[in-house]
């Protein structure tokens, strides 16, 4: 049958708008849409032969080809509607106030999709639950999500989103929420106040009969919700919450303690909390949305004891994003753990970094987003226009069919074309960021990116690191600078990674200890002022055109660089170095007459700094010797400073004198170890966080029978029968001699596992007779778990620094995010 103007009445179970997704044809209606460069109507006569039988299709485009064939078609109904998309969001209206069930409708500008799916995880124990599947937020994805209520559903949770005005009255009519959650909406300043205050009214409209609406008060946002409900929806109880103010309709209290967090919910004029929860989430963020989500459960009858359970189940998103050395001198951001447009705006301004490098964007096709394909291509497009990305590889269907909204773009239909198409073999000195769908099996493209090496890795966590400079940040204050010691590969962390993140947190100085490392840096992109702490006399012509600032420490250093800058007619900045009593390099004492004597007379050298350094600064025994370093310094300097008639910076503290020796902060500190979060201040032990593990793999397991021994010189020795397992790591990856023998200890799936015999070049052996679960190719953990890298030193009778610096160029390092 064909209707030409009746109102539509479907008998299928299943919408479809897109005919690559039909599973069960003959329970499906087919809507079809004209996008801009698909039109649906010219899959109907297919799909009618792969048994669909109800069609949605538009006048315009029901041309009379298709209409006459269709007369003959058994069993099938046509409805031809002005707009389907239109028709679409009608019929989900009707079907939505067929029920009585509660609603919560969710919309702001983050969080949307986290709340839904979190208020889900918390009530699904007590309702059978609908909501909306992913992010389906959209015109289209809201008609499909509510279609999706059943006669069995107790609770139905969706979540709305507009890109453009009036949008939210049509989505409101769909949703029909009786409770609405307000997500975090970005606070808008200055001349940007209203028009972000005009969307936010229009998003507002979701709750236009709403008998409750839960959002966060916040001093620019909450009046616009007061007023816009007063006018809209003035019998809508506004349900109010502030972490700060006690006089709302409720205060939440939350305390973060490491990787766990504790919440309070307290209702005004009542003593007592409603809500009394543990949870593992730790951040302001998240603890913002769980809050939504558990007034939201609470106003559903949740009681406490039930929300106690519930909310152990919503662990941390991760966002885990790893860095890779590739081939040909490219860098890779993989980043395949979500593929949604939020995901890829997080992503993309981590090109920022390597602003020297050419920009290469390899994504898939966005699937499962709710949004349709026109739109969605059109929004990523926009995204990365401004990028200056100079190629893009597309891998997928849609976006081959959509690669005119992009410039610079390749495609192709998967990875594996890709890469027998050859052309990531063009692919060079580039930044590359991969970002695609678990399906389209990226890990085969950065399988052929990425360098090869022995595979044995050491993880540097950039967030971890992130947060150690933010601690010394604080501690410190901002009067005081800071300069971040890169060192000998930043303590063999890689230099180029480390100085980067130093760079994008704003640190105000690098130091390197010779020219060529600080040359690799300018190479990279770092710009940061940096010193050179042993500068050669040859290498100043090299020093100046990289703008890398040398270390002064003795009178015939001096005398080079004063020559130097009066032949080449060039000012120079430098650095003084005093002795105060470590011995090793600077001017003494004595000589500062003279020193003050010569500066006088070099003008055309600019002292930027004066430094010295502290020979003890971690042990309280030698308190008294580092306090005199310290008056010595700050006397000598400030005779120098008298002298030049200017004020050089003055610095004297590492690591460890930072947190013992306030006093000897000064202008600026010298960061290193710590940033890495080794401290023996137990103050600090708590404060910072690990950045780095070294693993390795278990490559072989063997059953050693008593009497039996193990590796070189026969020397390992079993007294009963036990197990072995022989690890890819050895002296030659840093992995010292004296760590065998059971000196040395691994961590393999959480237990603690002892070396047994020597320790040879690239491997090592190690007892794991009480292990039960363990096979070939499981993790083997150095250190950076269980085992402290403190410790690791220790049994290898150093320190954490020559452990640090000992591993292998050939250990593979790995940059984390996440
Ligand atoms: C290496 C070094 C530092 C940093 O020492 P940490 O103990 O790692 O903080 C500071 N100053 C100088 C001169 C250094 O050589």
């Amino acid at each position: 049958m064909i209707y030409p103007n009746e109102p539509v009445q479907l008998k299928s179970t299943f919408i479809s708008l897109d005919s690559r997704q039909i599973y069960e044809p003959a329970d499906t209606a087919f809507f079809a849409v004209r996008g801009l460069h698909h039109d649906g109507h010219q899959y109907v006569e297919s799909l009618y032969h792969k048994g669909v039988r109800e069609f949605i299709v538009e006048k315009a485009a029901w041309n009379s080809s298709l209409a006459e064939k269709a007369k003959s078609w058994n069993n099938t109904s046509i409805w031809v509607v002005n707009n389907s998309i239109e028709t679409l969001q009608h019929i989900a209206h009707v079907h939505r106030m067929a029920f009585r069930l509660p609603v919560v409708g969710i919309t702001g500008s983050n969080g949307k999709t986290i709340c839904k799916e979190w208020l889900f995880k918390l009530t699904k124990s007590k309702f059978q639950v609908v909501r909306s599947p992913k992010s389906f937020n959209s015109q289209i994805g809201v008609p499909l999500s509510v279609w999706g209520i059943k006669t069995h559903h107790r609770l139905g949770i969706f979540e709305a989103g507009i890109s453009q005005k009036d949008e939210m009255s049509r989505l409101e009519a769909i949703i029909r929420p009786e409770f609405g959650i307000l997500t975090h909406i970005g606070e808008a300043h200055g001349k940007n106040f209203e028009s972000e205050a005009a969307k936010l009214s229009e998003k507002l409209n979701l709750f236009r009969h709403s008998k409750k609406l839960i959002y966060r008060v916040t001093p620019n946002t909450t009046p616009v919700v007061i007023e816009t409900m007063q006018r809209n929806n003035p019998t809508c109880e506004l349900v109010g919450w502030s972490t700060t103010d006690t006089n709302q309709s409720i205060f939440v209290y939350w305390k973060i303690t490491g990787k766990s967090s504790q919440l309070k919910f307290q209702k005004r004029n009542q003593s007592e909390p409603f809500i009394s929860v543990q949870s593992q989430l730790h951040d302001e963020a998240s603890l913002e949305n769980l809050s939504h989500c558990l007034i939201q459960a609470h106003l559903l009858g949740m009681s406490n004891e039930e929300l106690t359970t519930a909310v152990m189940g919503i662990k941390p998103i991760s966002m885990r994003l790893e860095i890779k050395e590739g081939v040909r001198n490219n860098q890779l951001i993989d980043d395949s753990y979500n593929n949604d447009i939020d995901g890829l705006k997080l992503a993309l301004p981590l090109f920022k970094r390597y602003e020297e490098k050419k920009k290469v964007l390899i994504i898939s096709d966005f699937i499962e987003t709710g949004i349709d394909e026109d739109t969605l291509y059109q929004q990523i497009a926009q995204l990365i226009v401004h990028q200056r990305i100079e190629k893009i590889i597309g891998i997928g269907s849609q976006i081959e069919r959509n690669k005119h909204y992009f410039q610079h773009i390749d495609t192709y239909a998967t990875a594996e074309t890709f890469i027998e198409s050859g052309d990531l073999n063009s692919l060079h000195d580039s930044i590359i960021l991969l970002k695609g769908a678990r399906k389209y099996a990226f890990e085969k493209i950065v399988n052929a990116l990425e360098t090869k090496t022995h595979c044995t890795q050491l993880e540097i966590n950039l967030d971890a690191l992130q947060h150690n400079l933010s601690y010394y940040r604080k501690t410190i204050g901002h009067s005081t600078k800071i300069m971040g010691m890169v060192k000998a590969q930043a303590y063999g962390a890689g230099a180029v990674e480390i100085a980067k993140i130093l760079q994008s947190q704003g640190i105000e100085y690098l130091t390197v200890a010779y020219a060529d490392e600080g040359v690799l840096l300018r190479n990279n992109g770092i710009y940061t002022p940096i010193m050179v702490m042993n500068p050669q006399v040859e290498e100043f012509d090299k020093m100046t055109s990289y703008a890398l600032e040398p270390e002064i420490y003795n009178f015939s250093l001096l005398a080079a660089i004063d020559e130097y800058s009066t032949n080449q007619n060039k000012n120079i900045k430098i650095h003084i170095k005093l002795d105060t009593g470590m011995k090793r390099l600077g001017f003494e004492m004595s000589d500062i007459p003279q020193l003050m004597h010569e500066l006088k007379q070099m003008p055309q050298l600019w002292v930027v700094s004066i430094l010295s350094h502290l020979a003890a600064s971690e042990n309280p025994k030698h308190k008294a010797f580092t306090e005199q370093q310290i008056a010595q310094f700050k006397e000598a300097s400030q005779a120098i400073s008298d002298q030049l008639g200017y004020k050089p910076l003055r610095h004297i503290a590492n690591s460890a004198a930072i947190q013992n020796y306030p006093e000897a902060h000064l202008d600026m500190v010298r960061l290193g170890i710590s940033m890495y979060g080794i401290s023996g201040n137990s103050v600090e032990k708590t404060a910072l966080e690990n950045v780095l593990s070294l693993k390795t793999y278990v490559s072989q397991i063997k059953n050693v029978a008593k009497g039996e021994t193990v590796g070189y010189g026969r020397i390992g020795q079993f007294e009963e029968d036990g197990k072995i397992a022989t690890l890819a790591i050895g002296y030659a990856d840093g992995y010292s001699r004296a760590l065998g023998n059971g000196q040395g200890h691994f961590e393999i799936n959480g237990h603690i596992c002892p070396t047994i015999g020597s320790i040879c070049m690239d491997m090592c052996m190690v007892d794991v007779s009480t292990l039960t679960e363990i096979k070939e190719g499981d993790e083997a953990i150095v250190f950076g778990g269980k085992i402290q890298l403190a410790a690791f030193a220790k049994a290898a009778q150093t320190i954490p620094y020559e452990m640090m610096t000992s591993i292998s160029s050939r250990v593979k390092r790995i940059y984390i995010r996440e």
